[in-house]
């Protein structure tokens, strides 16, 4: 017997999409299951003023399947040189949906990220004036924080003393993957959310290094200990409106990925849905994978969830290819390493 999961069509609030030839390959991955998606703005050069912004979101559009409706919510790269007025006008024209912050260094192509919080501060005074939320790339980048502490250390140092100075600027945690993470966001208010990958929930950091390092596997924020993920699953799980879905897939070529010093991310896209059914199945909690995955997000964000549904199926294995092919070469999908039972019928 065939089980059915319908929900309303979901959103992807952390997406890298880049451009060129591999925005065209991964494109139509996102597009047939979700409606809308933050698109993060790590290109080279970042996207960083309304007009690089508006370039953009018109190549994701001409590069998006006919008839999908997918529609890319923009965000702009804040740099140390970012102009409130800049802010401001794309914000109040809907041009954009947030402004991504990423601490100097802390992943792909994020060189230009700010490194002095006070050179923003007007910046995000502006934001908060007009509701507009800061997405947080919540890591420090100082070699001497352990990486496995960096988000904690970014909670403490950066995060906290920006909300208390601007207790009114909504804020975006993503990518959240420690207990420390889950638990600022839950007493954080409403100003605050935290965004969860489908990867965080299924990997720890034994399954990228015990018994040889998958490069695969390899994300920032690396995995963490068991115990962090299971509270990441009980925030997904929860139903709570302050934790919804940002995929963060994050496509890079395998001859990027597999190398003495690899690229950091995994390609969620195309199985993000059913890796997620799997997970909240296991959990006894299918009934609240709607809420993280298609309305928690629109509600922080002050848009409507999607009027249109997806229905889900439970039945064979779903069938996802281990790899795309792209013009710059194959990109592996990521291997949640268990059978996926849970597909999006018709996609
Ligand atoms: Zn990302």
């Amino acid at each position: 017997m065939t089980r059915t999961l319908t929900l309303r069509r979901p959103d992807d609030w952390h997406l890298h999409l880049r451009d060129g030839a591999m925005m065209h390959a991964v494109l139509p991955w996102t597009a047939r299951h979700f409606a809308r998606a933050i698109i993060m703005p790590n290109l080279v050069p970042p996207v960083v003023t309304p007009a690089d912004a508006a370039a953009y979101r018109d190549r994701i559009l001409a590069a998006t399947p006919r008839g999908s409706g997918f529609r890319p919510l923009m965000t702009l790269y804040l740099t140390e040189e970012t102009q409130p007025r800049d802010v401001r006008a794309a914000a109040e024209i809907g041009l954009i949906a947030a402004v991504k912050l990423y601490p100097a260094g802390a992943t792909t192509n994020s060189a230009s990220g700010v490194k002095d919080f006070s050179k923003v501060r007007r910046v995000l005074e502006t934001m908060a004036q007009v509701g507009l939320p800061l997405c947080v790339h919540g890591e420090v980048t100082d070699a001497e924080v352990d990486i496995f502490d960096r988000e904690a250390a970014f909670l403490d140092r950066v995060l906290d003393p920006i909300r208390r100075d601007l207790p009114e600027l909504r804020v975006v945690l993503e990518h959240v993957t420690t207990t420390d993470g889950v638990a600022y966001v839950r007493e954080g208010g409403d100003g605050i959310a935290g965004t969860i990958t489908a990867h965080h929930l299924v990997l720890n950091r034994n399954h990228l290094l015990a018994g040889g390092i998958r490069p695969h596997y390899y994300c920032l924020p690396v995995a963490k200990r068991e115990t962090h993920r299971r509270a990441l699953v009980g925030a997904a799980t929860s139903g709570e409106a302050s934790f919804f879905l940002g995929t963060d897939s994050a496509p890079h070529t395998d001859a990027a990925k597999l190398q003495p010093c690899g690229c950091a991310g995994c390609f969620t896209a195309p199985n993000a849905l059913s890796v997620l059914a799997e997970v909240f199945e296991a959990e006894g909690a299918l009934d609240r994978l709607e809420a993280f995955a298609s309305l928690n997000g629109p509600a922080f964000y002050r848009l409507e969830p999607n009027a249109e549904t997806i229905t889900l199926e439970r039945a064979a294995p779903e069938d996802v290819p281990a790899q795309i092919d792209t013009e710059d070469g194959p990109v592996t999908v990521f291997d949640p390493g268990m059978a996926l039972h849970w597909r999006v019928s018709g996609g």
